[in-house]
């Protein structure tokens, strides 16, 4: 098989799936997959609609017009704000997308009703991570006027926290957002189809909350893609969290020093490394780079280090491991390590069982 390649196990995503499903589902909480840690790859979407998900979420109008175009037959939903230049796209291809500004939705609204369609939305709330998001004190004007636009449907609010700030989705975070839906549902007399409360760091909240509130939503990517809870990054139980497995292929084998030695100036990224004299290791290097893969998030499934990597070239100790030029080493992936080997166009993708 060519390599290096990203072996992916649909039916361990299908699993996954289909168990947050039910646990969701036990308190009434339906969920989006979100797709774009795998560039909305048609056959893992066509796995995951297998096992019940009727709803994919996608950052990119690119990647949701890529599983429409494969023929899936779910919701999409675009879960960052257009950009002005997409809108045309966004309203031929997303079913529904989440906004925070009003000069958007405005075009959304205008470029809709002249096409003759009503294009839902879904305003995110600011509840303290910083990244997208209204200020609560700022939502009832832009409420006011988002009802009063023909082109646009208002169908609910949302929310996302753990992702830039890293701030944790509380009960007491998820109490706010309730009160924020049921005030305005009150005062404008309207009914949210949807108040989506996070992402896959909401399973915490989640198994322990006695009450969901109005929230009735979520997002949910990395949970399903590596069955991790993105808090702690531990296992969910009853998940798999391999999935995914990187192979890449040792092309150098020599026992050499720990240290880089002559004058030391930066390195191919403009650092100045230090490392650490621990005598002569067997030092492997595969062919797999930053350009494929993000080095710091990835681990090896056999007891070697990973020292660095450089464009085109990982870099570990595989002392006393027995390896030989032209074997295979496979690797977890974390997310961030799965978001480059998706894009990368240099990694083969080797989809494994199911259709
Ligand atoms: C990426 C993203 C998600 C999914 O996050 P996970 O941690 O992968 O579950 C949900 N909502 C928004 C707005 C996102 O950008």
């Amino acid at each position: 098989m060519p390599a290096p390649r990203i072996e992916i196990e649909l039916d361990k995503l299908a699993h996954n799936a289909r168990k947050l499903t039910a646990l969701y589902g036990s308190k009434g909480i339906c969920i989006t997959a979100v797709t774009k840690g795998v560039c909305g790859s048609p056959r893992i979407a066509n796995a995951l609609l297998n096992s019940g998900i009727r709803s994919f979420g996608d950052s990119r109008i690119a990647n949701i017009q890529k599983m429409r175009e494969a023929g899936l037959d779910a919701q999409f939903i675009l879960i960052r704000s257009p950009m002005p230049n997409e809108v045309e796209r966004v309203i031929e291809f997303a079913d529904v997308s989440l906004n925070t500004e009003i000069s958007i939705i405005r075009l959304l609204a205008r470029h809709a009703a002249k096409r003759g369609k009503i294009q839902p939305i879904i305003l995110m709330i600011e509840l303290g991570d910083l990244r997208e998001g209204i200020l609560p004190s700022d939502v009832e004007p832009m409420v006011a006027e988002v009802i009063g636009l023909r082109g646009v449907k208002l169908i609910g609010l949302g929310t996302n926290l753990a992702c830039f700030g890293g701030v944790r989705p509380t009960e007491a975070k998820m109490q706010e957002l309730s009160v924020i839906a049921g005030n305005l549902q009150q005062q404008f007399g309207i009914t949210f189809e949807i108040v989506s409360g996070g992402n896959s760091a909401n399973y915490q909240w989640f198994v322990s909350t006695p009450d969901v509130g109005l929230v009735n939503h979520l997002r949910i990517g990395e949970a399903i893609l590596l069955g991790c809870d993105t808090l702690t990054r531990e296992r969910i139980s009853g998940l798999y969290t391999d999935a995914f497995t990187l192979v890449a292929e040792v092309i150098e084998l020599k026992t050499k020093p720990s240290r880089p030695y002559g004058e030391i100036a930066q390195d191919a990224f403009g650092r100045v490394p230090v490392f650490e004299d621990k005598g002569n290791m067997e030092r492997a290097i595969l062919a797999l780079g930053r350009q494929d893969v993000d080095g710091s998030a990835i681990k090896p499934r056999i007891k070697a280090d990973v020292l660095g990597a450089s464009s085109d070239h990982l870099i570990l100790n595989v002392s006393g491991l027995g390896l030989q030029v032209g074997d295979e080493v496979q690797f977890d992936v974390g997310y961030s390590a799965l978001l480059r080997v998706m894009t990368s166009a240099y990694v083969e993708k080797v989809y494994l069982s199911q259709t």
